[in-house]
C-alpha cells in the first residue's frame, strides 16, 4: 500500500504550497496520478484524510485526474493509448510494444480558503 507515501510526499508539497501563498486552510486538492502508479483512489483518499489530521489540510478534498499512458508500436510505428500492460498493438496485433507515461504523481492545484493556486506542476513522486 503505497498511497500512504504518495499521500505524504503529497501533503508536504501542499502544505509548502499553501504557507507561500499564506493559506489558513486547505480547502481542496487536485492531483494527476498516472495509471502506472497504481493508486487507489479510496486508499489515497483515506490516506491524506489521515494524514492531514492537526494541518491546516485536514478535511481537504481529494480530486483524482488520472492518467492514461501511451503505447507505441515497435512493428508498425502506431501510437496508441494503453489500457493494460498485455494489450497489443491495435493496428496490427504486434506485442512488440513500448510503454510510456503514466507513471506521473502530480500536485496540480490547490483550493485555498484565500483563492486559488494554479501555478502548475509540482512533482511529488517518491524517487524510484
Ligand atoms: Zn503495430
Amino acid at each position: 500500500m503505497h498511497e500512504f507515501s504518495l499521500a505524504e510526499s503529497l501533503l508536504k508539497v501542499a502544505l509548502e504550497e499553501a504557507e507561500k501563498h499564506g493559506a489558513s486552510r486547505i480547502l481542496r486538492i487536485r492531483v494527476r496520478a498516472g495509471k502506472l502508479m497504481g493508486v487507489v483512489p479510496e486508499l489515497l483518499d483515506f490516506a491524506v484524510k489521515s494524514l492531514s489530521e492537526g494541518t491546516i489540510a485536514e478535511g481537504a478534498v481529494l480530486e483524482l485526474e488520472e492518467v492514461e499512458f501511451k503505447g507505441h508500436c515497435r512493428n508498425c510505428g502506431a501510437h496508441f493509448s494503453v489500457e493494460d500492460f498485455w494489450e497489443v498493438c491495435p493496428r496490427c496485433g504486434s506485442d512488440e510494444i513500448d510503454i510510456s507515461g503514466g507513471n506521473e504523481f502530480d500536485l496540480i492545484g490547490l483550493e485555498i480558503e484565500e483563492g486559488e493556486i494554479e501555478d502548475g506542476n509540482k512533482g511529488c513522486k517518491e524517487d524510484p
